[in-house]
């Protein structure tokens, strides 16, 4: 078992390249959602602080802009290596923060925001622009940064929203404001401090804390360019709107209900695991969670006794035991979502399969839960629970699938599962969603676009795609002729 370590952090905010504490603003109390216990405070920041950030972010940006690429990126390599290094303490804090197994963030937050630092690292000097000609004329086009950008992230993977949002900023040459949730306040800052010591100047990653009212202040302040968010629809809706008062640009990474469809000739264990990961993994806190299993007819009995089988090797307990697998929900607010969303469900008259109650523990627990015998009108299927609940309806042909699983105004993701290769690719074509897997599920290596369709978001993060959302073409035309006028 790993020692429970002093989770308090140097100060609340980082700005400017160093921690910095401003007691005025309303205290956070931080929670290790498998306990329920208090383990740091932090308090939100002050209008003076959010300032402070954004001079700081606006003052270092024109330098940076200006700052040799191959430099950009080799710093953003370094912090890479340093996360890597510090793996496992900023493992143990991502799971104090989050309530996730350490058995997970050992392997999926950190090391998720390394490879993301590293890939953009890796492309920060491949910024390129295109030539057209025009007769003997011609024109070129360059790719500048925007200016100040601010990131808001969600609660549930704060290491890796943190670089998956800052790295292509940065790469690209822009400063970054980054709000955590206040959820989960702690990673953030050590991505800040930690890209300060790989040689990132003050001011180009700054972290200030705060509930909602403080991502409004930055969502509106006419000093920033960009605002990409990852939470939910409504959300989403806010920033979306206060962003458009001054046409800021906008990345929105939102919720989902993903559909995973698993076909009769698909390898059961392989879709099984595929539900599983995709329902279960940070107990069902992920946005890209596949949450309604289509399953064909032919092989529903086995797909549900294999899949119940399975939940034997769930084992929950203190997340910092490596042995365990399975953690709480990330706060009391979201359990009682997820426990209400439940008894809707069951008077509704769906059949709880497995789990489907809070656990019997301290902390904020809900069991495994699969729910059969639905219709696709109720309330569990229609809308984004986020938690351990996963929805197995049946169908029988692809043609049904497929507008089933389009019946949703969420377009985040979709899984097929099945051996038929012609039939996956087909299908996949006609999915409305921004990442489709094929017998495989979740997986969001950086090199690979990440996003939404529909009202699961706008633009995309990872991949070369996330160059361009931070930044903007210049257009030159070149004139090589004699300049003809009317007169
Ligand atoms: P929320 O939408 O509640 O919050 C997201 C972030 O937005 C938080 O930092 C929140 O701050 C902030 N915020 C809230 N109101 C405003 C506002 N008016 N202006 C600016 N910022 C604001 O999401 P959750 O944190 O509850 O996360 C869960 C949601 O995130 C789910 O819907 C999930 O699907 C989605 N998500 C999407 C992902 C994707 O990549 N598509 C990945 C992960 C999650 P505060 O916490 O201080 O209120």
């Amino acid at each position: 078992m790993t020692d429970r370590p002093d989770a308090q952090p140097r100060a609340s905010h980082f700005v400017d390249g160093d921690y910095v504490e401003d007691r005025a603003g309303e205290p956070i109390p931080v929670i290790y959602p498998a306990t329920g216990e208090t383990i740091a405070t932090v308090h939100a920041a002050t209008p003076d602080v959010v300032d402070r950030a954004l001079t700081s972010a606006a003052r270092a940006q024109a330098d940076w802009a200006a700052t040799d690429p191959t430099e950009r990126g080799r710093i953003l390599r370094r912090a890479a290596d340093l996360i890597r290094e510090r793996n496992r303490d900023l493992s143990v804090l991502e799971t104090l923060d989050t309530g996730k197994p350490l058995q997970e963030t050992l392997v999926a937050d950190a090391t998720s925001g390394a490879d993301a630092l590293e890939y953009f690292g890796g492309l920060a000097a491949d910024v390129t622009g295109t030539t057209m000609r025009f007769g003997d004329d011609w024109a070129y086009t360059i790719r500048r940064p925007l200016g100040v950008c601010v990131g808001i992230g969600a609660w549930n993977y704060p290491t890796q929203i943190a670089c998956w949002k800052g790295a292509p900023a940065l790469a690209t040459g822009n400063a970054m404001v980054f709000k955590p949730s206040e959820t989960t306040p702690l990673c953030a800052l050590k991505v800040a401090e930690i890209l300060v010591e790989a040689g990132l100047p003050p001011g180009l990653f700054n972290v200030v804390q705060g509930l909602g009212a403080v991502g409004a202040a930055l969502t509106t302040d006419p000093r920033v360019a960009k605002v990409s968010l990852t939470g939910s629809v409504p959300t989403g809706r806010k920033v979306a709107a206060a962003a458009a008062g001054e046409m800021k640009h906008v990345t929105m990474e939102l919720g989902g209900k993903s559909p995973i469809l698993v076909f009769d000739d698909a390898d059961v264990d392989d879709a099984v695991s595929g539900a599983i990961n995709g329902n279960f993994y940070s107990s069902g806190q992920v946005c890209s969670n596949g949450t309604r299993v289509f399953v064909q007819s032919g092989i529903m009995d086995a797909f549900l006794s294999r899949l119940t089988e399975r939940l034997a090797g769930v084992v929950p307990g203190d997340p910092l035991d490596e042995g365990v697998n399975y953690g709480p929900m990330t706060t009391r607010a979201q359990m009682d979502i997820v426990l209400r969303h439940l008894d809707t469900v069951r008077a509704e008259g769906a059949r709880v399969v497995a789990g489907g109650k809070r656990m019997d523990r301290d902390g904020w627990w809900i069991e495994p839960t699969i729910l059969a015998d639905l219709r696709d009108d109720m309330a569990a299927v229609r809308e984004e629970i986020f938690g351990p609940v996963m929805s197995v309806l049946t169908f029988a042909t692809e043609d049904e699938a497929v507008a089933r699983a389009n019946d949703t105004p969420f377009g985040l993701s979709a899984g097929l599962f099945t051996r038929d290769l012609t039939r996956a690719h087909r299908v996949v074509a006609r999915l409305q969603a921004g990442t489709c897997w094929i017998n495989q599920y979740n997986l969001t290596p950086p090199g690979m676009p990440f996003g939404g369709s529909k009202q699961s978001g706008i633009g995309r993060e990872n991949a070369r795609v996330a160059m361009d959302h931070f930044t903007e073409v210049q257009t030159v035309y070149v004139g090589m002729g004699p300049v003809e006028a009317a007169y």
